[in-house]
This record gives structure tokens, sequence and C-alpha cells, in this order.
């Protein structure tokens, strides 16, 4: 992810919020990320993201499900704007949108998002999984809500939040991104904004599987590389076609050249372990095995036990959310919280559309 930019009150020529004065770096020569330590001392922590995400040696958990809000509204403005760096979109909207649940402690809110691409479509996300980079990286930035704003969020090791998706490329334009690949071409000199005619919400412009990603904690990906983000990388793509990926590709940079890429290097993982939010765990159990009546003393308050549909809860009922972090993985979950888990995945997936 990159600090260049927060919330934007005013968008326009130089009025950026900058995270301290990180904003003179690049990704090639004196400039680029092997001498980003030089200035940033952060840059050279054991916890620096992106890393290289090894499938084969993730933990797999059943984490509490994600709640996302204000995802499905239309924002009153949407603005993007070329920092330089990046491309970045900031809204104002009657709802801002939050996260909570999953692996967070605590509510995050919306600051910004913004992508990192490479020169053609071999390349170009910061994370990869099992040593592949996808084209392009989606970066939905959100700090703490009790840090008031993600600058002073940067002070604290669980400030931040970044959900991460990578794209694909399909043979076909994705229509959801159609007005802002064509606001693209009028962004191209470093520093220009435009306003969206009709802003996408949030859940527009990501994928519909909410339910499986990678998640570790980490850092942001530009200076000052502050190890402040707990990463959440959905493992669905969101597809794009060719032609709507070059488009960034035009973007120029502050000295006005193309900015053809814009991503950092993996670093170490050292001693982080990626966990990996799946409904897995549910197969290795015999549901048809008659079920015994519910024992006394059992923890029933990982997740209800549905007795009945009314009390199959959706993922963004409120009262999930008061469940403790890794209840669904605990050793002593029993058959109920596991029927109970299996159903409200299968009602995730299939309400998810009209609810994430
Ligand atoms: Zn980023």
């Amino acid at each position: 992810m990159t600090a260049g930019t927060n919330k934007l009150v005013n968008v326009g020529r130089s009025t950026y919020i900058h995270y301290g004065h990180a904003q003179d770096f690049g990704y090639d020569g004196d400039k680029g990320p092997s001498h980003w330590g030089e200035q940033y001392n952060s840059c050279t922590g054991k916890h620096q993201s992106p890393i290289n995400i090894n499938s084969l040696d993730v933990k797999k958990v059943n984490l509490p499900p994600l709640v996302f809000q204000g995802f499905d509204v239309a924002p009153r403005e949407t603005n993007l704007t070329n920092n330089g760096h990046t491309v970045v979109v900031t809204m104002e909207s009657e709802v801002t949108p939050t996260v909570s649940g999953g692996p967070l402690s605590g509510v995050y809110e919306y600051s910004q998002l913004h992508f990192h691409w490479g020169d053609n479509d071999t390349f170009g996300s910061e994370d990869m999984i099992d040593n592949h980079r996808f084209p392009m990286e989606l970066h939905i930035v959100f700090y703490k809500q009790e840090y008031k704003n993600a600058r002073t969020a940067l002070n604290f090791p669980d400030g931040l939040t970044v959900l991460a998706f990578f794209y694909e490329i399909a043979p076909e334009d994705n229509p959801m991104y159609q007005e802002f690949i064509e606001l693209l071409g009028n962004v191209t000199g470093s520093h220009l904004s435009e306003r969206f005619e009709t802003p996408p919400s949030l859940k527009d412009l990501i994928a519909k599987d909410l339910l499986h990603y990678y998640t570790y904690d980490g850092s942001l990906t530009t200076p000052p590389c502050s190890e402040v983000v707990t990463w959440i990388d959905f493992k669905e793509p969101i597809l794009l076609s060719h032609a709507q990926v070059q488009a960034f590709r035009a973007l120029e940079d502050e000295e006005g050249h193309p900015l053809t890429h814009n991503f950092r290097p993996v670093q170490p993982l050292g001693d982080r372990v990626v966990l990996y939010n799946t409904d897995e765990l549910i197969k290795e159990v015999d549901l048809d095995e008659e079920h015994p009546a519910e024992p006394e003393g059992v923890d029933t308050n990982k997740i209800d036990t549905p007795k009945s549909d009314e009390t199959i809860s959706s993922p963004k009922d409120p009262s999930l959310r008061k469940h403790p972090r890794n209840a669904a993985s605990s050793p002593i979950m029993n058959r109920w919280s596991v029927l109970g888990a299996l159903l409200a995945l299968v009602w995730t997936v299939f309400s998810c559309s009209d609810r994430c």
C-alpha cells in the first residue's frame, strides 16, 4: 500500500495530506526500493510488506466473519487523483464504509484506495501467491476508528488494515470499471484529479468472495514503511481486460515519466505466520453421525447453534461480532457449533451479493 495520500479534503493540485515527508521515493535508481531504508528506518524492519505467501505454509483458520458496512452505498462524491506514485480514489459519503470482524479487533474506517501495477500483464501485484505475481493489485486502506485518522493511526501497531484484491486479465472489459478507466485518461499528469459522474460503491469495485483470504501483520509498502498494517488479501481476483489494465500504465510520475510500475519487491517473512481463512475444516466433520443431546457445560458461545432458519445469523448480525477471535478454530469445538458454522457460511455465500 502507499501512504502518499490520506483523506483528501479538497482535491486538486497540492492539496494532499501527507504522512510526513514520504513523497521523495520512486521505484528505480537512487530513489528505488533498495534505497528507501537510508531515509526511512522502518523500511529495513523485520515485518515488512509485501511478502510471498506460500499457500502450503499457511495456518488454516475459521475466523469470525468479516463485517462490511457501507460497501454498497454510492458515495456523494468520489475523486480520482494521480499523486505521482499511483492513482488514489477518495470519497465523501453519507455512510463512511467500515470493516470489522475477521482478524480485526475494533472497527476500521475507510481512508482511500489505490493500485499497484507492472510494465506488462505478467507482474505488478505486491504480495505474491506461490511466487506468482498478478498484473495489478487494489489496496483499500482503513484506519482504526479510535485513532481518528490515518496519520495518527500510523503510531499504533494495529493502526491500519488494508483489504487487498488481485486482478487477473479477462477477455472482456469489466463494466464496473468503465468510468474509472475513462477518467484515468484525464489524470495522466501527476497531481491531476477528476470527479466521478456516477460514483461507484466499494462493492462495485471488489470481488464477490469475501470469505477466503490470507491475513498477516505487515507494513506500508511505501515509505515510511510503518509496521502497522493488518493485511487481508482476498483469494478471488477481480477481472479486468488487458486494455483496462494498460490504461494505468499511461499515467505519469512527478517527473513526467510513464508510471509503468509501482510495486515493491517482496520482503522476508521472518517469524510471521500467514493465516488462511477457509471453510475447509468443516469438511472434516462427519455430519451424518447422529446428533447427541447437547451436553451441559460445553461452551456454546462460539457459533450459535441454529435451531431453525430464524436462528441462522447473517455474518453482519452484530451478535456474531461478540464472539472471540479464534472461536471457530478452538480444539474443543463441538459438532453443533460446526453445523452452525457450516450453515452460517452457506448463508454468507448465497447472501453476499446483496449484503457484502
Ligand atoms: Zn498500496
